[in-house]
C-alpha cells in the first residue's frame, strides 16, 4: 500500500452493505482514511441472510450473457462490471482466504455456501486497512457542507468528509436494515428517485384451503415456466401466500408488468418439460385404467403429489378423462396469480436513483462530492448472483471515481 497524496482526505460511506464495505477497502487501499457509518447495530446483514440460501456470489456464464442479464438501457451497470468482473469477485473473496466453486447451474458460491466466514476475512481485512466502522449511526440528511448523522437514540451532529459515498440499499427486507428511507430525503433534493418495486419475488395465488394446508413449504422441481413464449425451466417453492423460486423470479419483471396492467393471470407451468406433447400421450395411452388418476401419473410420468394437486387446482376434473386434453394441461398447467407478494418478502427491489440524476463517476448532479452505489441505483436483475455482482461493481466503480475526484481536489 503506498501513501497517496489522498492519505490526508478522509471519506464517509453510509451503509455497510457489500457495496459500501467494498468501496471502503478500495479507498482504503488507495490510502484514503474511511470511515462506515451504519444504522443497524452490526454490519452486512442482508449479505449474511443471503447467505443462509447459499451465498450466491456470481455467475460463471461468459460475460455477454452475464450482461444480458440487466434490463435493457441498463448500460452504466456494464461499466462498471467492465472494472470489476466476476472472475475479480472470485479473486477477491480467494485474496480473503476464500475460495470458491461453481455450482451445477453455473452458479458460484463461497466453498462453505456461507456469507460468514466471507465477512469475518473481510471485516479483519478492512481493520488492518485502517477502515473504522461506526453502527448505530443513522444519516438523516443534507448538510450545507457535509451530512446530518445520527446516534441511536442520541443527538443529531454533523460530519465534513471530503466526499461522501451513499450505499443505502433497496427496500425489501425492511428489518434488515436498508428501509429506504433515504428517498423522500433525496427527492427533497431534486434526486430523482424511481419508485421501488418489488423484485424476485413470489406471487400470491388463491389457492384452496386443502392445498396450501397440505402443500405449502414443498417445491416444485423440473418444471418450467411458460409467459409471452419465454420459456423458464428450474424450481419454485408452493408457499401459503402463494408461489416463489428461481424461475419465478427470474420471469418476475414480466409477471409484474402483466399484473400490473390486468390485476390477475394465468401462469402456465410444464410439469414435465422432459417429454414434449407426444411422447407424453404415448406414456399416458392406456390409460389410468382402475388405478386413481394421481397414483397413474406417479408411476407413469413420476409426477409428485404437489404436481397432481397442482394440476386440479384450476382445471376441471372432467378434463381428466380425455387423454389428449390431460397431456395438453400437463404441459400447460394453469396457475392463477393475483398479485405480487409484498416488498418486504422480495430478494431485491427494482427502481432506485435514475441514471439521469448521477454523472458518469456515479456522484449526484444536485451535490458536488456525494457519490452513490449498489441497490438503492435503478437497475435490475434476476437472481443468479447478478444483484450481489452488480453492488461489488458499482461498489469498486464509485471508489475508483472517488479516489479521481479526491487527487483532483488536492
Ligand atoms: C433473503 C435474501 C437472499 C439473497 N440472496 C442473494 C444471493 O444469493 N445472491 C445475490 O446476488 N443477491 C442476493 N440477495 C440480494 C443482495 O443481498 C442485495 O442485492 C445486496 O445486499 C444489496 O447490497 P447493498 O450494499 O446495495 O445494500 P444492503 O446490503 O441492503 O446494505 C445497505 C446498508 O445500508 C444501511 N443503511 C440504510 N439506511 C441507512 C441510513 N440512513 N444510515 C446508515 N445506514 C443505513 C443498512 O442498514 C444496510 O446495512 C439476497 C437478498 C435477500 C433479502
Amino acid at each position: 500500500m503506498t501513501a497517496s497524496a489522498s492519505s490526508t482526505r478522509n471519506v464517509a460511506i453510509i451503509g455497510a452493505g457489500p457495496a459500501g464495505l467494498i468501496a471502503a477497502q478500495r479507498l482504503a487501499e488507495a490510502g484514503v482514511k474511511v470511515v462506515v457509518y451504519e444504522a443497524k447495530p452490526s454490519v452486512a446483514r442482508k449479505f449474511l441472510l443471503a447467505g443462509r440460501g447459499g451465498l450466491n456470489l456470481t455467475h460463471s456464464e461468459d460475460i455477454l450473457s452475464f450482461l444480458s442479464r440487466y434490463a435493457d438501457g441498463e448500460s452504466w451497470v456494464k461499466d462498471w462490471i467492465a472494472g470489476f468482473s466476476p472472475e475479480d469477485l472470485r479473486a477477491w473473496s480467494l485474496d480473503l482466504g476464500v475460495e470458491t466453486f461453481i455450482g451445477t447451474s453455473g452458479r458460484v458460491f463461497p466453498e462453505d455456501f456461507r456469507a460468514k466466514g466471507l465477512l469475518r476475512a473481510w471485516l479483519q481485512r478492512l481493520g488492518q486497512l485502517g477502515v473504522e466502522l461506526k453502527t448505530n449511526q443513522r444519516w438523516v440528511g443534507f448538510a450545507t457542507d457535509g451530512v446530518m448523522m445520527q446516534e441511536k437514540e442520541g443527538d443529531q451532529y454533523e460530519i465534513r468528509p471530503d466526499a461522501v459515498l451513499f450505499a443505502l440499499g433497496g427496500g425489501s427486507y425492511a428489518h434488515m436494515g436498508a428501509d429506504a428511507k433515504w428517498i423522500p430525503v433525496f427527492k427533497e433534493q431534486g434526486v430523482e428517485v424511481t419508485p421501488l418495486q418489488a423484485s424476485n419475488v413470489g406471487f400470491n395465488v388463491p389457492w384452496s384451503d386443502f392445498f396450501k394446508n397440505s402443500f405449502q413449504g414443498q417445491p416444485l422441481k423440473n418444471i418450467a415456466l411458460k409467459i409471452d413464449g419465454k420459456c423458464k425451466p428450474g424450481e419454485a417453492m408452493l408457499t401459503r401466500y402463494g408461489i416463489e423460486g428461481n424461475a419465478i423470479y427470474a420471469l418476475s419483471a414480466s409477471l409484474r408488468e402483466q399484473l400490473s396492467r390486468d390485476g390477475e393471470m394465468i401462469l402456465k407451468i410444464d410439469l414435465k418439460p422432459s417429454m414434449n406433447e407426444t411422447h407424453l400421450l404415448n406414456k399416458l395411452k392406456s390409460g389410468p385404467g382402475r388405478k386413481s388418476l394421481s397414483s397413474y401419473l406417479k408411476s407413469q410420468l413420476k409426477l409428485t403429489s404437489q404436481a397432481v394437486a397442482l394440476l386440479r387446482e384450476f382445471t376441471d376434473s372432467a378434463d381428466f378423462s380425455e387423454m389428449p386434453k390431460l397431456a395438453e394441461l400437463i404441459k400447460n398447467c394453469p396457475v392463477k396469480l393475483t398479485g405480487l407478494a409484498s416488498m418486504d418478502k422480495a430478494i431485491s427491489t427494482a427502481g432506485g436513483i435514475k441514471q439521469s440524476s448521477v454523472d458518469k463517476n456515479l456522484m449526484l448532479k444536485a451535490f458536488t462530492g456525494y457519490f452513490v452505489a449498489g441497490e438503492m441505483l435503478d437497475w435490475e436483475a434476476p437472481t443468479g448472483g447478478y444483484l450481489l455482482q452488480a453492488c461489488f461493481s458499482s461498489g469498486v466503480y464509485a471508489a475508483g471515481k472517488i479516489t479521481d475526484y479526491l487527487h483532483q481536489k488536492s
